[in-house]
């Protein structure tokens, strides 16, 4: 199950949308994935998602539905979406993100990252830190990276807490698999 070649000296390429996030909270969360992955992010820009991914009886997204329109994005290239909204999988209330393990989406859901959607205060820098984490997590499933029982970004998150807990980096077990990926 490789997601990818070893690519030395050449950032590997994902494309990137999002939905309903400033455009100003995009750049932030790009700068600080590039400071623990060597990818090379190509915005193309905000999209709205299909309404058919919707489940308007319990007003959240249907994840599948999210990561295969991400994929109709693009032939070839990998494809990670940013959405402020809520989704859910069947078998869970709701999830943070999802990707496919090794394979070409990736999608993170900022609702339940926001401190507003637990009634506290909006906290920016928070903010921007949970959605960092969450990334760094979906991307590194999506570069064929399970989950990881140590003190690590891949780390399982059951509740905002969970993320708030885990650090904001690989371990060094799951960073060396990454470099395989010349990532
Ligand atoms: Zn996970
Ligand atoms: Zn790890």
């Amino acid at each position: 199950m490789e997601a990818g070649q070893p690519n030395p000296g050449h950032d590997t390429r994902i494309l990137l949308t999002y939905f309903q996030v400033e455009e100003s909270l995009v750049e932030a969360v790009i700068e600080r994935v590039k400071a623990s992955l060597r990818l090379k992010i190509v915005s193309i820009g905000p999209r709205e998602p299909p309404e058919t991914a919707f489940n308007s009886s319990r007003g959240q997204y249907v994840s599948e539905r999210i990561l295969s329109w991400l994929r109709g994005f693009t032939a070839r290239d990998r494809v990670f979406g940013l959405l402020n909204v809520d989704a859910y999988t069947p078998g869970l209330n709701f999830v943070f993100g999802q990707a496919e393990l090794g394979g070409q989406a990736a999608v993170v859901y900022l609702a339940r990252l926001n401190p507003e959607f637990y009634r506290e205060p909006f906290d920016e820098k928070l903010f921007l830190t949970r959605i960092v984490k969450e990334t760094l997590h979906e991307l590194g499933h999506l570069f064929g990276l399970r989950h990881c029982s140590r003190r690590c970004v891949m780390s399982f998150s059951n509740s905002v807490w969970d993320v708030d807990l885990k650090p904001e980096h690989y371990c060094s077990r799951c960073r060396a698999r990454l470099e395989r990926l010349g990532l």
